[in-house]
């Protein structure tokens, strides 16, 4: 079992990676405050590991309500926060009880919500079952919901306890969604870990496979690249830097994912087409060379992941990109790569510069 650390004062929390922690009974009760839980999931993932989860908190002697919610993005709302708060009611859960959050990214910031939320806030623990939410969504602390007039428009920041990322239950999870998590691995290796990114061009068809030791390790160096991100700048209120920079291809996959109206491509899927587009825009400023931009669209083809975006006309993609929470005074405030592995946030890029990227890379 590998294990990291998010230091946060008072508010640190380790991270346990491995295969088969979902059943190892040892590792939950030390973060547990009381001898209640409530174990929030989906109908997808429940009738996969919720059992061995069960099994698991029997095992030590806690009492538990499970909590199973329909599946998809477009749950991750108020309907479904109510639902969590109801069953808690129900179930006269106290202020004691620790919230378990078994599933995806979704799942992770519903859960983590109605902990931030329920009786003034309750302990939390993330369970991430994706590769996705086990890079990034469950490590940081930011929790929340989506409103009908944005993503994630409704929120807190509530750090769990503990986060167990179990690499077996990557073994249910389709390809595609593998895939999009790699996209943010990936990001970690430009954004500031260039022997991780070399790393990742040596293992990619391992990671690809689904080799575990590969996986684990990928896990592990993301994890620790997000914590010390986030130890820096939990609020995510640094000027420069900070938490800002993990946002790389994210203002351009804002736009395709908005473009393309949400659920037709993956967070992942848009963010690795998005990160082409910052680095071939990179390269338009004179801080990465046409091979350095070649680099990144293999290591992300390599992955399983688009390399183009959609064509939504250069112009309707500036529009988006300006709806988008990074603009100041006029110009667009991007993150783009000062060189493979450094990460920089810039307002140089002019429009003409960011219209013939756009145009560049969409076909
Ligand atoms: P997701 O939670 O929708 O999971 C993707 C799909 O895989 C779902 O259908 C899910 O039920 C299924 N699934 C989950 N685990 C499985 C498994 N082991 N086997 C088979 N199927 C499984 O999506 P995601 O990519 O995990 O997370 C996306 C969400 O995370 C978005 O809502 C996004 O806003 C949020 N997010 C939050 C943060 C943060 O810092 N809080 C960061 C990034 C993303
Ligand atoms: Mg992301």
């Amino acid at each position: 079992m590998r294990r990291l650390n998010v230091a946060l004062a008072e508010r640190s929390y380790p991270i346990l990676i491995g295969s088969d922690l979902l059943q190892n009974a040892e590792n939950l009760p030390p973060y547990l405050q009381g001898p209640r839980v409530a174990v929030i999931s989906n109908t997808t993932v429940a009738p996969l590991y919720l059992d061995t989860l069960l099994a698991t908190l029997e095992k030590v002697g806690v009492g538990v309500t499970p909590i199973i919610l329909p599946d998809g993005e477009k749950f991750k709302n108020w309907e479904s926060l109510n639902a969590i708060y109801d069953a808690l009611l129900a179930a006269r859960c106290d202020r004691g009880t620790t919230l378990i959050a078994l599933g995806g990214g979704v799942i992770g910031d519903l859960a983590g919500f109605a902990a931030a939320t329920y009786q003034r806030g309750v302990p939390f623990i993330q369970i991430p079952t994706t590769l996705l939410s086990q890079v990034d969504s469950s490590v940081g602390g930011k929790t929340g919901i989506n409103h009908p007039r944005g993503k994630n428009m409704v929120g807190a920041f509530w750090q769990p306890k503990l986060v167990v990322a179990d690499t077996l239950t990557l073994r249910s999870l389709p390809a595609r969604e593998l895939s999009a998590g790699l996209a943010e691995v990936i990001k970690y290796g430009l954004v500031r870990d260039l022997p991780f990114l070399e790393w990742l061009e040596s293992n990619m068809d391992r990671l690809v496979a689904g080799d575990d030791e590969a996986l684990a390790y990928a896990i592990e160096r993301s994890c620790r690249n997000k914590a010390e991100v986030v130890a820096n700048d939990e609020f995510e209120t640094a000027k420069e830097g900070g938490r800002a920079l993990l946002n790389l291809g994210h203002t351009f996959g804002h736009a395709i994912e908005s473009g393309m109206g949400y659920g037709h491509w993956l967070h992942g899927e848009a963010v690795a087409a998005g990160t082409v587009m910052a680095a071939e825009l990179s390269r338009r400023l004179g801080w990465l060379s046409a091979a350095d931009v070649d680099r990144v669209r293999n290591l992300l083809q390599r992955a399983g992941l688009p390399v183009c975006g959609p064509m939504l006309g250069a112009e309707r993609y500036l529009e988006f990109m300006s709806n988008d929470k990074k603009v100041s005074a006029g110009r667009l405030r991007l993150v783009l790569l000062q060189s493979i592995g450094t990460a920089v946030t810039t307002s140089d890029a002019t429009r003409e510069d960011i219209l013939a990227t756009l145009t560049a890379c969409c076909h």
